[in-house]
């Protein structure tokens, strides 16, 4: 390595160990990890700073605990949540231990059922890219009709990879459910 790419090199990591906090204006932002993701973070009043994207998925996960939603169905609870009528009552994110597969069950508000056809368009559209076929059903709750979007799969199916399988549909649906409300197929 030639002096100047030396001295070049330095100067990015003094850069970025040098990044002012745009909370407080300290100098020094030391790399962490925060919810397992790489991030630097103030070393005077602990605000967080670096890429945007990261930071941005640190308070997606920190929101999901708050509510108390898992991280891996929050997504698709938050973009359920966004279309008129529909309001999302249970979740699970889907657990490797005890086999439990993810689910979302909603209600729909008064006239508004044709958004369950625009759900089953949007499944039926990311069918191919995903990795087990989901269904919407009608489920009989104490607090009236509601329904579940989950995946169609039994319980002794569900292998010791599934279940992240299953999460990675969960974040594919969430963002054709985000993306297709403004397509113009959609019927509101
Ligand atoms: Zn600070």
């Amino acid at each position: 390595m030639s002096a100047s790419s030396k001295s070049q090199r330095r100067a990015a990591i003094e850069d970025v160990r040098n990044r002012k906090c745009e909370e407080c204006g300290n100098h020094t932002m030391d790399g962490t990890q925060v919810e397992g993701l790489a991030v630097l973070q103030c070393t005077m009043c602990g605000a967080l700073g670096g890429d945007d994207d990261l930071i941005a998925r640190i308070e997606l996960i920190r929101e999901a605990r708050d509510v108390g939603i898992d991280i891996e169905v929050y997504p698709l609870v938050l973009a359920l949540n966004a279309i008129k009528g529909v309001r999302c009552r249970e979740s699970s994110g889907g657990d490797d231990f005890t086999r439990v597969p993810p689910y979302v069950r909603f209600g729909i508000g008064d006239n508004r059922v044709v958004h369950l056809e625009n759900l089953a368009n949007t499944i039926e559209l990311q069918r191919r890219d995903l990795s087990h076929t989901w269904r919407i059903q009608v489920k009989i709750a104490r607090d009236g009709v509601c329904f579940e979007l989950a995946p169609n799969i039994e319980m002794h199916d569900i292998a010791s990879h599934t279940i992240s399988m299953l999460q990675g549909d969960l974040f594919l649906l969430a963002t054709a459910v985000k993306r297709n409300q403004d397509l113009s197929w959609w019927k509101v």
